[in-house]
């Protein structure tokens, strides 16, 4: 008897696609729209991911677009998204009756296919906060990192830390979300805010603060504290200038 694991085309579509969209979409029976997009200037760290963990690679479907490198044991799914099927090719470990994936080494917690790992693993650790008014893109630890179970030796909790801002960093990040544009491309999603992300990330305008993206006539006048403390020398006086002050991309629509 097969087992059915949570699905990362719906973690990629629903979470990922909803946080960089420029224009409505429908998935599953559900409409995403755009929302302002708040980029922290923590995208541009890093992150670490030591031996014997694992943690972050419990069993779910692994994901590929048509054409990318794959592992064996990938099959053809359809996805209706806006008025369209669209494939990708999966592996979903129908018969991974275990708590870990089936690549994951119970050795030393490695990758066994980590150069074409799919998509939703390659992504991490840039994770999507999807808000009420707008959403938020970060490299950030696991938001329940205490509950996630090692794949060596059963202890809970994650191994990885965040690095500081290198070159390399934000040249893999902006790797990871050129993958994240093809998939995107490939569901017909076009307009997204990816190509601005990547400019905030190559320009070095993170180094300035965060900003956010799409905001124009859609956020706040007077900035959430959470973002206010996040800009330097932001005052709370002056944050309706400084609010508009940070819309590099005013072309939203
Ligand atoms: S939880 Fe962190 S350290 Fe552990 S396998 Fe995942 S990325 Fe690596
Ligand atoms: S494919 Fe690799 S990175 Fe992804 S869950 Fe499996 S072992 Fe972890």
């Amino acid at each position: 008897m097969s087992v059915n694991h949570s699905d990362s085309v719906e973690k990629i579509v629903e979470r990922y696609f909803s946080a960089v969209t420029k224009k409505p979409f429908k998935f599953k029976g559900k409409w995403y729209e755009p929302k302002p997009l708040f980029l922290s200037n923590q995208l541009a760290r890093g992150s670490t991911c030591p031996l014997n963990c694992g943690a972050c690679c419990p069993v779910f479907t692994l994901d590929y677009l048509p054409g990318e490198e794959t592992p064996e044991d990938v099959s053809d799914r359809q996805f209706k998204f806006n008025d369209n099927w669209v494939t990708v090719r999966s592996n979903e470990q129908p018969l991974n009756r275990t708590s870990h994936c089936c690549y994951v080494s119970r050795e030393d917690a490695r990758c066994q296919v980590h150069p074409v790992r799919p998509l939703s693993c390659d992504f991490e650790l840039i994770r999507p906060r999807a808000c009420k008014e707008r959403n938020e893109l970060r490299v950030a630890m696991f938001g329940r990192a205490w509950n996630l179970t090692n794949a060596v030796d059963g202890s809970k909790g994650t191994r990885c830390k965040i690095t500081d801002p290198t070159d390399e960093s934000i040249a893999d990040t902006v790797r990871k979300l050129n993958r994240l544009r093809k998939w995107a491309n490939h569901f017909g999603l076009g307009r997204t805010w990816i190509p601005e992300i990547i400019d905030y990330l190559q320009s070095g305008k993170w180094k300035s603060g965060p900003i956010i993206l799409g905001a124009n006539n859609n956020i706040p006048a007077i900035l959430p504290k959470t973002i206010r403390n996040q800009v330097p020398g932001l005052m709370d006086k002056s944050a309706h200038r400084n609010a508009s002050e940070l819309v590099l991309f005013p072309e939203y629509q």
